[in-house]
C-alpha cells in the first residue's frame, strides 16, 4: 500500500454475504475493481496459500464474508505478564501494510484481507459484553488483527463504530492505525469515550520496517488534525526496536509528537519492546532478507516469546519515559504492554494493583 488508499486487485464475495448492507457499501466504494461471487471462501484461501509469498499475495485480495465465531474477545495479553484489560473486535482481518515485524504473518491462517459484514451479530455481542461488564469501564479496540483505518474508505467502519460506542457509558473505544486515512473521522462528531490512536516508531524504523505506511511525520500531522477536531488521541510506541542511534531516534519522534499534538488531549501512550514467537523469525528471514531487527540478542520470556534482556528493556523504557516527561508529557498516562511488575516498578515507579487499578488510571479523565 502506498501512502494513497488501498484498493484490492479483486474482491471475492461469499454468496451468503451478498445481501448485507455493508457488502453493498464496500462494493460501491471499491469502484471498478473486478469482483467474483464465491460459494466457499476456503477454496480461494487455499489457492492463495499455494503462492510463493502467501502473505504478500493475500494482501492483494479482499474477501467479504461473515464472522461465524465471536466478534469480541479479550486481548491475548500474556497471562504471566501484566495485561491491560482490553477487548478486541475482529471485524477486519489482516492489513494492506506490510511491516517486517508483523505478528499476523505468523498468526493468520487466512492470508486474504477479510471483512466480516454481519454487523447485527457484532452489535448483539457487544451489547451482551457491555451489559455483563456494566459495573466497570471496558477498553475495546479494533486494531489488533489489522489496522483500524486502513480500509475505512471502503468499509466506513469508523462511522458505525463511533456512532455505536458514543452512546455507551462504560466503554472507551480505540481505533489504532499507522495510516492517515482520517477522512471519515474528520466528518463525524467527536465523542469523549472514543480515542483515535497511532502506532509510532523512530523515523528510521518506520522507514525501513513499516512498508507501505505513511511517514511518522505524516501520522503525527493526521493526529494533530484529529485532535483539533475534538477527539482524544493515543499513541503506541510498539514495538520499540534496538537500532543504531535508537536514543536519538526515539527522542526525535517524541519531540515532534509533543510539539505538534496537544498533550492535554492525549488519552495514553503505551510502550512495548520488540517481542516475537521464535517461529516468526524464519518467516521474516524469508520475506524480508534485508532486515536486521531479528539478529539481536534475545531471551525467551515466560510466555515463550523472544524479547530483549530485562536490563536492556529497562534501559529502553527508562529513556523513553524520560523523553516523554521531559518534552511536555508529564501528565500523560503511560502504560506497558505485556511487561512484568519489576519493569513497571523500575521504569514507571509504580505498579497497578490489578486490572481495575490500571483501568481507572487509563479511564480518567473521561470527558
Ligand atoms: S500495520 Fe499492524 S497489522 Fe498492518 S502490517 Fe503493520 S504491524 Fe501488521
Amino acid at each position: 500500500m502506498s501512502k494513497s488508499q488501498y484498493f484490492p486487485k479483486k474482491v471475492y464475495v461469499e454468496k451468503r454475504s451478498l445481501d448485507f448492507p455493508l457488502t453493498k457499501r464496500i462494493l460501491k466504494n471499491v469502484g471498478p475493481v473486478p469482483r467474483e461471487i464465491i460459494d466457499d471462501p476456503q477454496e480461494v484461501i487455499e489457492d492463495i496459500k499455494a503462492s510463493k509469498d502467501v502473505m504478500g499475495a493475500g494482501k492483494k485480495y479482499l474477501l467479504i464474508t461473515r464472522q461465524r465465531g465471536e466478534f469480541v474477545k479479550p486481548c491475548p495479553c500474556t497471562p504471566r505478564y501484566l495485561g491491560c484489560n482490553y477487548f478486541i473486535i475482529n471485524i477486519d482481518l489482516n492489513c494492506p501494510l506490510d511491516c517486517t515485524y508483523c505478528i499476523l504473518q505468523h498468526y493468520l491462517t487466512n492470508p486474504l484481507i477479510t471483512v466480516h459484514v454481519n454487523r447485527e451479530d457484532l452489535w448483539r455481542q457487544l451489547d451482551i459484553l457491555l451489559h455483563r461488564k456494566r459495573h466497570r469501564t471496558v477498553r475495546i479496540g479494533t486494531g489488533e488483527l489489522g489496522d483500524s483505518l486502513a480500509l475505512d474508505h471502503l468499509t466506513e467502519n469508523s462511522i458505525d463504530l463511533v456512532s455505536y460506542f458514543r452512546k455507551k457509558r462504560n466503554v472507551i473505544f480505540e481505533l489504532k492505525t499507522k495510516t492517515v486515512n482520517i477522512k471519515n473521522i474528520l466528518r463525524i462528531e467527536p465523542a469523549p469515550n472514543v480515542v483515535v490512536a497511532w502506532s509510532l516508531n523512530s523515523l528510521r524504523i518506520a522507514k525501513e520496517e513499516e512498508k507501505g505506511a505513511p511517514s511518522v511525520e505524516e501520522r503525527i500531522e493526521a493526529a494533530r488534525r484529529v485532535s483539533e477536531r475534538g477527539f482524544r488521541t493515543g499513541f503506541h510506541f510498539d514495538p520499540i526496536i534496538h537500532h543504531p542511534d535508537w536514543e536519538e531516534g526515539y527522542e526525535e519522534v517524541i519531540k515532534i509528537l509533543l510539539k505538534t499534538v496537544d498533550s492535554a488531549r492525549i488519552a495514553w501512550i503505551s510502550l512495548g519492546s520488540f517481542r516475537f514467537p521464535a517461529s516468526l523469525k524464519a518467516i521474516i528471514e524469508e520475506r524480508f532478507p534485508k532486515t536486521k531487527i531479528i539478529y539481536d540478542e534475545f531471551i525467551k520470556g515466560k510466555d515463550g516469546k523472544l524479547r530483549y534482556f530485562k536490563p536492556f528493556r529497562l534501559e529502553l523504557y527508562k529513556k523513553i519515559v524520560g523523553f516523554i516527561r521531559e518534552w511536555g508529557g508529564k501528565e500523560i498516562p503511560l502504560y506497558f504492554c505485556m511487561e512484568s511488575e519489576g519493569i513497571w516498578r523500575e521504569a514507571m515507579g509504580w505498579i497497578p494493583k490489578g486490572e481495575e487499578n490500571l483501568e481507572a488510571y487509563l479511564s480518567s479523565p473521561l470527558g
